[in-house]
């Protein structure tokens, strides 16, 4: 069969990875440069590594694999009457076809918005580093994961950072763990400015609802806009993202979405290990084999600096901690999420236990 993938992302990647020895798999990629780890580049902009590290997967790794790998070619319409991909270069036939075009860091929409940069390619990343290094220091607006990311890896780095966060609490979690989330990345150096809604941004700093907030480099990681461009000019159905079942086909047939730009039931995933996760769940399908991806429990693992963090289903409600790194939530008496901090090897055995609870295996 002719698997045509759009996006090289860990979605497109990963897919294509499980595939590529029973297949003929050919990916489009409008970037220009091969696999690259998004969750480093913020290590990259702190200069704790080197950018040969974010290459995960050479070029001549596709070739061994026998990957088919378009750079530069940016996938434009889905034809899907003549089930045939048209691109900006020329038109290849699928038997299916996987969209795995990702997201894009979201657009803030307040006065001054040219005064702000946002973080998702290796590109954006450059151009952050160069402003770094000539200006030390930055204002991060958003206390999600990629800003909590960004802020701890600066700090570590020993550029002055100063995050700005319109709520008291991060990534849906409760007080107590936010705080220990603030604390540890204050001791190494991040000022936080939380309850502050931005206002208005200017080329010397930022002005909020608690007040004017000075910075010249200032990065807005306030979410993601799934890339559903293609999927809409081509007819198939949309919401947020590219609206998928829980076999991740689209509404046209042998059409199918992974990754940041898929919605499931009105979830958007959002991270590498979702999207990777999504690959193989639909790599098996493809193989008529049985198999599910839980979408309803919600798995991510970061890092913020020196501070790892598994969160894992439901976090919400009084919480009990089971040990110095594990606090888990429970709702009549079931086991039904857990964050783990600090040490997380404990967040593998938790996971596998929520999904035997969830779906029986
Ligand atoms: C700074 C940063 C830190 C992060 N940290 C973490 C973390 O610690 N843990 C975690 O789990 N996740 C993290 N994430 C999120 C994670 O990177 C994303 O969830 C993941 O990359 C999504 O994978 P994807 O394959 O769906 O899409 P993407 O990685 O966005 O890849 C999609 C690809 O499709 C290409 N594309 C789009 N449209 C077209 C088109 N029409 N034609 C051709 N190509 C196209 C894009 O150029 C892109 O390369 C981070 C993200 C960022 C930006």
């Amino acid at each position: 069969m002719e698997i045509v993938i759009i996006g090289n992302g860990p979605g497109g990647v990963e897919l294509a990875k499980e595939l590529s020895g029973e297949h003929e798999v050919l990916i489009f990629e409008r970037e220009e440069v091969p696999f690259y780890s998004k969750p480093m580049l913020s290590h990259y902009i702190a200069g704790l590594i080197e950018k040969e590290k974010l290459f995960i997967y050479p070029l001549d790794w596709y070739e061994r694999k026998g990957i088919n790998l378009k750079l530069g070619e940016e996938a434009k319409l889905i034809d899907r009457v003549r089930k045939v991909l048209v691109t900006d270069k020329g038109e290849y036939p699928y038997d299916i076809l996987v969209i795995a075009t990702g997201a894009r860091a979201r657009e803030p929409t307040v006065d001054g918005k040219e005064h702000l940069l946002t973080l998702r390619s290796i590109e954006d990343a450059e151009g952050i580093k160069a402003l770094l290094e000539e200006h030390g220091e930055a204002v991060i607006i958003g206390g999600g994961f990629i800003g909590l990311e960004l802020a701890g890896n600066l700090a570590k780095a020993g550029y002055g950072v100063k995050l700005i966060h319109r709520r008291d609490t991060f990534l849906g979690l409760d007080e107590e763990l936010s705080s220990l989330i603030r604390e540890k990345l204050e001791e190494s150096g991040v000022e936080f400015h939380l309850g502050a809604e931005l206002l208005k941004a200017d080329e010397n700093g930022l002005l909020t609802t608690r007040g004017y907030i000075e910075g010249k480099v200032k990065i807005c990681a306030i979410g993601i806009t799934p890339n559903v461009e293609i999927a809409r000019r081509s007819g198939i159905h949309t919401g947020r993202g590219i609206l998928i079942d829980d076999h991740f086909r689209t509404s046209a047939k042998d059409v199918y979405a992974i990754g940041d730009c898929a919605e499931y039931s009105g979830i958007i995933c959002g991270t590498a290990k979702a999207a990777a996760g999504h690959a193989k769940v639909l790599a098996n399908l493809l193989r008529g084999k049985e198999d599910r991806y839980p979408f309803e429990l919600r798995s991510s693992v970061f890092k913020f600096g020196d501070l790892p963090i598994a969160i894992i289903g439901k976090t919400r409600g009084e919480g009990e901690w089971l040990d110095e790194h594990t606090k888990a939530f429970f709702q009549d008496g079931k086991l039904v999420g857990a964050v783990v901090i600090g040490d997380i090897r404990k967040a593998f055995s938790i996971e596998k236990e929520l999904k035997k609870e969830l779906y029986g295996a």
